[in-house]
């Protein structure tokens, strides 16, 4: 296995060979001509990749999975899923390949991983397709999320295949070299689940304890361990999300992971103006996945988790129920407090503020930017500045700004910190206006707007001169914002 920045890159087929009954071995469809847009150097280097040979036309053949590396076993993955609250016993990877595992610098095993690579046996009516856009649109998300400190796969390049490909319209097709630290879900669970493998279920679970939740291993109860560890997990994340903003847009079983990573960037978006009942998918009619819902979906999913692992917490069914149910039980509070905490670093307020003051200044600022339509970034943002003595930013962001100055009287007799504050709230997010200036200019061959902005949100915490126009809200004649889903 190769540690060091190399010409060629050995990769493992770990999963391929450990988990038959998971992974279909297949090849991904030819790219009649393929086109590097966009290469992750830091993140390939990090792989012990070297950036300069991913740029060379063999390079770009190995991104997309048109030239197997040494070791690499491409393998659709199969697995199980809740879409929408309704159950698949079968979904598995339509259009996406694990190419294999690959040994990084600091010694951690990440999946290389395709997205868009061709119809695979799992593909039911689909195309086994991905288009630029909505690719570029997983780079720029999931890359932002990373630089902001959230849990999350990682892009490594996208490539233009040269197919056209049939969406609304004819759009260029594309490929996403994805990499996590695996793509184990949720959903891996259920299948093995539903096809009453109980010893597929116990190697799964061996397998995402070694890889992800190494300390369940010297629990008592290490498959209880597993699970509490999964929920500890998600409810980090699912905070960390709600802090920042992002609706994730497609909360399904088989989009959520057992090591606690954001995965599957489709129709998700940040909120501008703050609003729990935020959706942005364009196929979620009911708002299942709203923004203000996501804990309770989490932890709905992570019940769909329980149910796929009973067999491994006891015998006795009864008995393995009850453990689940404790287990559940603690979802609630281990989010709360993340949430909590984490909204206290936002106001500026450390841990020694009293959660009977800190909660109703938090609640009462909440309703106020919902009541105001203000925007949540640029707001708490701008309160930093109020900290320090200048609360104009923040201030003129409300039509009347009678409440806000009660509000901060309040705030500021607990004396926040400002620099804690910067340090939390991003100046710089993938604002939907932005992200789709970007991606329009993309899609007709301009790639200059999404490097600039792949740059900007590299640092998120720090306000740059000149990148204003990155830090606003959206202009008002943006309207209502939608994604798609068929990408
Ligand atoms: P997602 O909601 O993107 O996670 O996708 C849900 C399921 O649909 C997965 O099994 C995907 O592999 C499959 N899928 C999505 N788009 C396509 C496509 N264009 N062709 C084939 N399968 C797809
Ligand atoms: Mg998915």
């Amino acid at each position: 296995m190769s540690t060091t920045t190399s010409t060629t890159l050995t990769f493992d087929g770990r999963f391929a060979r450990e988990f038959e009954e998971l992974a279909v071995p297949w090849q991904a469809e030819e790219a009649p001509s393929p086109q590097l847009l966009v290469l992750n150097e830091r993140l390939a280097s990090e792989l012990g990749l070297d950036p300069a040979l991913l740029r060379t036309p063999e390079g770009t053949l190995m991104l997309i999975g048109n030239r197997v590396p040494e070791g690499a076993t491409p393998v659709a993955q199969a697995y199980a899923g809740h879409q929408f609250g309704g159950y698949s016993p079968l979904l598995g990877d339509g259009r996406a390949l694990l190419l294999g595992e690959v040994t990084d610098i600091h010694g951690r095993l990440r999946d290389v991983h395709l997205k868009g690579s061709g119809r695979t046996p799992f593909a039911r009516a689909g195309d086994g397709l991905a288009v630029v856009g909505p690719m570029l649109r997983e780079y720029l998300v999931s890359e932002a999320m990373y630089a902001m400190g959230i849990p999350t796969t990682r892009s490594l390049a996208v490539v233009a295949t040269g197919r056209p490909v049939r969406r609304e319209t004819m759009l260029p097709g594309a490929v996403l070299t994805r990499v996590a630290s695996s793509h184990l879900r949720v959903g891996s669970f259920q299948f093995a689940r539903v096809n009453g493998d109980t010893e597929l279920l116990r190697r799964l679970a061996d397998h995402a304890i070694s890889r992800h939740h190494p300390d369940a291993a010297k629990a008592d109860q290490p498959y209880l361990a597993l699970f509490d560890a999964v929920i500890a997990a998600q409810a980090s994340l699912v905070a960390q999300w709600m802090l920042v903003g992002f609706v994730h847009g497609v909360m399904n079983t088989d989009n959520m992971t057992i090591s606690g990573e954001t995965i599957d960037y489709g129709p998700c978006a940040f909120m501008d103006a703050f609003n729990p009942g935020a959706v942005y998918s364009s196929i979620d009619a009911g708002g299942r996945y709203a923004y203000a819902n996501q804990p309770v979906i989490a932890e709905w999913n992570l019940t769909r988790l329980a149910e796929a692992l009973l067999p491994l917490l006891h015998e006795d069914q009864e008995q393995a129920v009850a453990l689940a149910v404790e287990s559940l039980g603690a979802f609630r509070n281990l989010y709360s407090t993340a949430w909590s905490t984490g909204m206290k670093s936002k106001l500026g307020l450390g841990a020694e503020a009293r959660d009977d003051e800190a909660g109703p200044l938090v609640n009462d600022l909440l309703a106020m930017l919902e009541e105001g339509q203000v925007d949540y970034t640029s707001f708490l943002r701008g309160l930093g500045s109020a900290a320090r003595g200048t609360p104009d930013a923040a201030r003129t962001m409300f039509t009347d700004p009678g409440a806000f100055d009660a509000w901060t009287k309040k705030w500021l007799a607990l004396a926040p910190d400002a620099d804690m504050m910067d340090r939390v709230n991003p100046v710089y997010i993938p604002r939907n206006h932005l992200v789709e200036e970007a991606l329009g200019a993309a899609t007709a061959g301009d790639l200059d707007p999404f490097h600039r902005l792949v740059d900007v949100l590299t640092q998120p915490y720090t306000e740059r001169p000149g990148l204003e126009r990155y830090a606003g809200p959206a202009p008002v004649d943006f309207g209502s914002y939608r994604t798609f889903c068929g990408t």
